[in-house]
């Protein structure tokens, strides 16, 4: 089905409005309409047939359609127009005298309207609702039901009026017996359906309040209305409003001694329920003629119309009507002299009115038993709903004590990750320092202090391996007169270059210290001394070959070697003493040259 409806059309809405002016019209365009059409239109004016139906009393045909309405459609995919077929069906059901049936399909289409706050239904489902108790004698609950259809139409232009719920109100009243109640309510309809042209209401409100008036002993004002009410269902051919009115009047009639005229209404309400096929009502117009008869002191013709009623009172549905048919007759039996006759009768009438004493107490009964099983169910439900809860009180407590622990464990991720990245920095300051403190701040080349530590480190591990390693100490010549001649700061720059120069010749693993002023340690470790020999002679090529610029001036710059074998000793101190020895003899054999501590030249391991 292609949408869900949820408000009724224009063309339906102006149908069920003439619902209530003249359902006989309604219902030949409804009918003639239902042949071509198919889903959601034919089951709407399904609906409106079975309204139709409803307001002329053909419960039957009220049902009928209704189902056939359900029968086009799929609670899921429309509910509203579901609900609104229920509760059709529910009316029929009541107007056929099974109301209790019908009670659930009410009180679920009532809880859909007001869940979903859709107010037409909502007045619908609680005009139905009062009309369900009503039947089942429970006017308190009908009356509850009308008054707040009667404040749910007051301030929202619906499909029914206040007055609509008004003209309800006064049924209960009526059917409490209390005519002077009732009057004003109808009174209030009244005055809405003459003003609205509704012509079906208006004849329903007129037959309600003659009856009032003639129960207010006001005969001849009821009997007045109650003849308007005939006229006006006859005007819209609603056999049965017409039937009923005649039924009543002819009530009033009897009341007031006036037998024949009287006989005459009901001679054409007889008619008039057999046209509508209405049996409950036939027997009873049956039985009041009867009752005339037996007034007038007919006995015969009074059993005649008895028989009639008999007929008609087949089945179970009928026991009540068959109790008051055989009291009558026994009354006939009796005024016959047939006293014998009249026992039985009576003995089987008493039989009968046990049975529906029975019945009716075990009405009652299940009806009690239907109030225990609500008000149990009521307490399980608020069982249930404090379980829930307490359940939902939990949960939000367990999740709130998860968000505790979330927030606590994200804390601490974030400090540990705070820690790691200060461990992280202050590694990194620490190696920071670690290189300041290990090299000389003007050449860049490790420290005195770290090149004895490392030269220690690596003379050991040759020892251990039995490894070479060679140790050369050394020392710029006449670095004095430089700085006396250019000064402090080319002397620096000197040292600069002299230490870069260093960098650049030997190998990353040879250890490059500055150990004094303009002196030097270099180690070399894996290197027999004859090596370094001639690597420190390329090296003072370089020095001397580099020219040294000061200002304008270039300066050749030379240097003294003094060299020795790690083989000589273990001790790094003693091994410095050696090659200074070296270096002093370098010194004095003139500078710009390399001495080895020892021998002249070292050249096997
Ligand atoms: P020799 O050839 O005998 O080594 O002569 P020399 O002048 O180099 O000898 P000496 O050891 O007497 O003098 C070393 C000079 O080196 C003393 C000082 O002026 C200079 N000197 C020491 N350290 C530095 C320094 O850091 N910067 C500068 N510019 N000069 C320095
Ligand atoms: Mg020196
Ligand atoms: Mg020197």
């Amino acid at each position: 089905m292609a949408r869900t409806l949820i408000q009724w059309p224009a063309s339906t809405v102006e149908a069920l409005r003439q619902v209530r002016d003249d359902p006989r019209q309604v219902l030949n365009t409804s009918l003639a309409r239902l042949a071509d059409a198919k889903g959601i239109e034919k089951a709407s004016l399904h609906f409106v047939a079975s309204r139709a139906y409803a307001s002329l009393i053909l419960h039957h045909k009220a049902l009928e359609q209704a189902e056939q309405g359900l029968q086009q459609l799929d609670h899921d995919a429309q509910p509203w127009l579901y609900a609104y077929l229920q509760l059709a069906k529910a009316e029929a059901q009541k107007g056929l005298g099974q109301a209790r049936e019908a009670e659930s399909a009410v009180s679920d289409a009532l809880r859909w309207a007001r869940h979903n706050k859709t107010y037409d239904l909502l007045a619908y489902a609680l005009s139905v609702a009062g009309y369900t108790n009503l039947t089942l004698s429970e006017t308190d609950k009908a009356l509850d039901r009308f008054q707040e259809g009667y404040r749910l139409t007051e301030n929202k232009n619906l499909l029914l009026a206040p007055a609509d719920f008004s003209g309800m109100i006064a049924l209960v009243y009526e059917s409490r017996n209390e005519p002077e109640l009732a009057i004003p309510y109808f009174e209030k309809a009244r005055a809405y359906y003459e003003q609205h042209n509704r012509r079906l209401e208006l004849a329903n409100t007129l037959f309600g309040l003659g009856r009032s008036y003639v129960k207010l002993n006001q005969q001849q004002k009821g009997l007045e209305l109650l003849v308007q009410s005939a006229r006006l269902a006859i005007d819209i051919r609603d056999i049965q409003g017409a039937a009923y009115s005649y039924q009543e009047i002819s009530q009033a009639l009897i009341e007031r001694g006036q037998l024949d005229e009287a006989q005459a209404y009901l001679i054409d309400a007889l008619r008039l329920f057999k046209q509508a096929q209405n049996p409950f009502q036939q027997i009873g117009v049956l039985l009041t003629q009867a009752k005339i008869k037996l007034i007038q002191g007919k006995a015969k013709a009074a059993m005649t119309h008895l028989e009639g009623a008999a007929e008609l009172a087949e089945g179970d549905a009928f026991l009540p009507h068959r109790v008051q048919i055989n009291k009558l007759k026994a009354e006939i039996l009796a005024f016959e002299e047939r006293y014998e006759e009249a026992y039985g009768l009576l003995l089987t009438m008493l039989a009968d009115d046990r049975r529906l004493q029975n019945e009716q107490n075990s009405q009652r009964l299940v009806k009690l038993q239907t109030a225990f099983e609500t008000e149990q169910q009521r307490a399980q439900n608020a069982l249930l709903r404090e379980q829930n809860l307490r359940q939902k009180a939990e949960l939000a407590n367990e999740r709130r004590q998860r968000g505790y622990t979330a927030i606590v464990i994200t804390l601490l991720a974030v400090i540990c990750l705070l820690l790691l990245w200060q461990h992280r920095i202050s590694k990194k300051h620490q190696k920071k320092y670690e290189t300041l403190a290990n090299k000389d701040s003007l050449t860049g080349l490790l420290t005195r202090r770290k090149t004895l530590e490392d030269t220690a480190q690596q003379l050991s591990l040759a020892h251990r391996h039995q490894d070479y390693l060679t140790l050369a100490v050394l020392d710029l010549d006449h670095f004095k007169q430089i700085n006396d001649t250019y000064g402090h700061q080319a002397g620096d720059d000197i040292l600069k270059g002299f230490a870069a120069l260093a960098s650049r010749s030997f190998r990353g693993t040879d250890i490059l210290g500055r150990i004094g002023g303009e002196e030097f340690l270099f180690v070399f470790p894996h290197t027999p001394v004859d090596d370094a020999y001639r690597l420190l002679e390329r090296f003072g090529e370089l020095v001397k070959g580099v020219p040294v610029r000061v200002g304008r001036e270039e300066i050749s710059l030379s240097v003294s070697v003094g060299l020795v074998s790690g083989k000589q000793s273990e001790d790094t101190a003693q091994l410095m003493n050696l090659a200074d020895e070296a270096l002093y003899v370098a010194k004095e054999a003139g500078r710009d040259c390399i001495r080895v501590s020892g021998q002249a030249v070292d050249r096997t391991p």
